[in-house]
């Protein structure tokens, strides 16, 4: 299956310069979802994976049913002040301004293996950040996943240069 055909670019959005990668087509087709979270979960073997964690809010998206298909458990990770309990938080510094993720602070247990799914790897400040949350709280990191990875941006280099194995299932 292409799953590429369930992709929409839109360029100039949400700014000029930026091509946005819509994968709410993916979504809508019942064929084309399963497919996705199909080739997410086949990324990894499921007896390696304790948890699966999710960036708000695509990675929600993509990130529940794999870990359904992984027999894991989910863990998301949320902009500020959405969750209720003690949190973890990591800041990172984007091209103008920075942003900031948050987890609860016993969302992963020592020695769990984690599995990061969001739908797509642009910079990879997104992944860096949950990943050093998951290492804080003594996760160990198994993977990477995006539905689609923006190549130019060289995110995959950087962060297989650390270490991490980085899977995706589109590139451009
Ligand atoms: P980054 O932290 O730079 O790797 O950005 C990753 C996050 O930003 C992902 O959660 C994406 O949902 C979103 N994102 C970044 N660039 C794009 C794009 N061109 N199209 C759609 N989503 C994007």
């Amino acid at each position: 299956m292409d799953l590429e055909k369930y992709v929409a670019s839109i360029p100039g959005f949400p700014k000029e310069g930026i091509i946005f990668r819509d994968v709410t087509p993916m979504l809508q087709d019942a064929e084309a979802f399963k497919e996705s979270v199909k080739q997410l979960a086949g990324f990894v073997k499921s007896e390696d994976v304790d948890v699966v964690v999710g960036p708000e809010s695509r990675g929600f998206i993509f990130g529940c049913p794999v870990a359904l298909e992984l027999n894991a458990g989910f863990v998301p990770v949320r902009k500020p002040g959405k969750l209720p309990r003690e949190v973890v938080s990591c800041k990172y510094d984007l091209e103008y301004g920075s942003n900031e993720i948050q987890m609860h602070k016993d969302s992963i247990k020592k020695g769990q293996k984690v599995f990061i799914v969001d739908d797509l790897l642009a910079t990879g400040g997104t992944v860096e950040a949950a990943i050093k949350l998951v290492e804080e709280m003594g996760g160990e990191v198994v993977g990477l996943a995006f539905v689609i990875e923006l190549v130019d941006l060289k995110a995959k280099e950087k962060l297989e240069s650390q270490g991490y194995k980085v899977y995706s299932i589109l590139q451009y």
